[in-house]
């Protein structure tokens, strides 16, 4: 599978695109994306920079998005504004507010 992340409690694998669909709109700390996983509901976060793609989770004060894992993908786009980040993957586009 390309493009996939696995999920650090069950360790399936999802599309990138399948965790942003079940994204909050609203960056976490850290500028992390909240997502929930595709296959057991578990909220993990990702961190997204063009090109490449993490998944991990947020620590504890001081609040920092920790990677677990890293995939490489060339489709990935990713500008960051003021006010939100705006992702391109193919085809597909979101847009998550910055806190
Ligand atoms: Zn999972």
């Amino acid at each position: 599978m390309t493009d996939s992340l696995p999920c650090p409690r069950c360790g399936g694998p999802s599309d990138l695109a399948s965790w942003l669909d079940r994204a909050q709109p609203k960056l976490a700390a850290d500028s992390a994306i909240r997502a929930s996983c595709p296959r057991c509901e578990q909220e993990s976060h990702l961190a997204l920079r063009s090109g490449e793609a993490a998944i991990g989770s947020l620590s504890p004060a001081p609040v920092m998005f920790r990677p677990e894992r890293k995939v490489r993908i060339e489709a990935l786009d990713v500008k960051t504004q003021f006010d939100h980040i705006a992702i391109t993957l193919g085809k597909r586009s979101w847009r998550f507010a910055s806190a």
